[in-house]
């Protein structure tokens, strides 16, 4: 038995003309439906509500990059997608439910909770639970890529064993197809660092998806909450147990980090935004990162934003490294005054390798 969740991008559901692709919708359906049969549980994260809602009514023109009317167009394309999700489902005999998060879901820990009691209620009754970001009312701009994002977070709430991000590319790759012709697929990868984020760059396929760039942050942010993530095409049939089946050339594998965070600990570290920075001296570094301590006032040489005690901040070494993220204790006007503990090692998240 495994816990997967499969993310499906705008540019797999979404055929060139920016309608549903019912193909690609039905071999996924099929390869869920079967795999749950099995024993799998399985949540489905799907993007292309927004490219969905503009083939509906856009009249052909351009896709607008106002935020506002994107919110509008996601409104309209969101059933639709529910639509061909739950007929391709049904087909199988299987239902479907929609759950639509958005980020501040996650900053919450009672809503992330909630969700979470949601997602595995909808498992219980045997319903497939299908994830969007709730683009209508979602507080920020849209940036595509963000479903990767929320796909490592659904990863992490319901612990998966695997992430599945079916994508338009058979995985990543050491360069651009489009610009050299002897780009090969990169198997396997046991740590998402700077030289892969380089190699990543932003490339995009244009319609939707976040390019591997976002791949690669929601690889990091799974990997480092214990969850195996795959890079695999969404293209062909049976694509999830094709990209969990561990068979070379399929797909990019990232290998989870053995230790991995909390789910406590995960969503200080990747769920919250920061509020704020603290500037730690070489002796608090040395005692938050090799002996485990709590980050103290002593070992803070400067602030920077305007936090409140129980939000959550970057920690900056001597050089401006970022070190660790955590939820201080003290409002920031109150950093030299109040408490001596700045950051308990309770809710302090180391973010360097090792
Ligand atoms: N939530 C967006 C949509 O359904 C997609 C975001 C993404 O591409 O990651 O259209």
């Amino acid at each position: 038995m495994s816990r997967l969740v499969v993310k499906v991008g705008t540019s797999s559901v979404t055929d060139s003309s920016g309608g549903v692709d019912e193909d690609v919708l039905r071999h996924i359906a099929q390869d869920v439906a079967e795999r749950r049969r099995g024993g799998d549980q399985i949540v489905l994260v799907t993007s292309g509500a927004i490219t969905a809602g503009w083939a509906e009514v856009g009249e052909g023109r351009d896709r607008p990059q106002d935020s506002r009317l994107l919110q509008a167009v996601s409104a309209v394309g969101q059933p639709r997608l529910m639509d061909a999700w739950r007929r391709a489902f049904g087909a199988q005999g299987v239902a479907v439910g929609q759950v639509l998060l958005s980020p501040l879901d996650f900053a919450d820990r009672a809503q992330y909770l909630h969700a979470r009691e949601t997602l595995s209620a909808l498992d219980e009754l045997g319903v497939v639970a299908i994830v969007n970001e709730n683009d209508a009312v979602a507080d920020e701009e849209i940036r595509f890529g963000d479903n990767d994002r929320l796909a490592a977070l659904v990863a992490n709430i319901v612990k998966a064993d695997t992430l599945v991000l079916l994508t338009d590319t058979p995985g990543l790759l050491t360069g651009d197809p489009r610009r050299s012709p002897d780009v090969t697929l990169i198997e396997e990868v046991s740590e998402v660092d700077d030289d892969l984020r380089a190699l990543a760059g932003s490339s995009s396929s244009g319609v939707g998806s976040g390019g591997m760039a976002s791949k690669l942050s929601a690889a990091r942010m799974a990997t480092w909450s214990g969850v195996a993530t795959v890079i695999a095409p969404a293209r062909h049939s049976s694509p999830v147990s094709r990209a969990v089946s561990g068979e070379p050339g399929v797909g990019t594998v990232f290998h989870p980090r053995r230790a991995g965070l909390s789910a406590r600990r995960a969503w200080i570290a990747f769920a919250v935004s920061s509020r704020g920075r603290l500037y730690i001296n070489q002796g608090a570094l040395q005692a938050i990162e090799h002996h485990g301590r709590s980050l103290l006032r002593v070992g803070v040489e400067r602030s920077a934003g305007e936090f409140r005690a129980g939000e959550a901040v970057e920690v900056r070494g001597p050089e401006d490294q970022l070190v660790a993220k955590g939820l201080v204790r003290v409002d920031a006007d109150q950093l030299f005054s109040g408490d001596d503990v700045v950051v308990h090692r309770d809710d302090l998240v180391l973010l360097r390798a090792g």
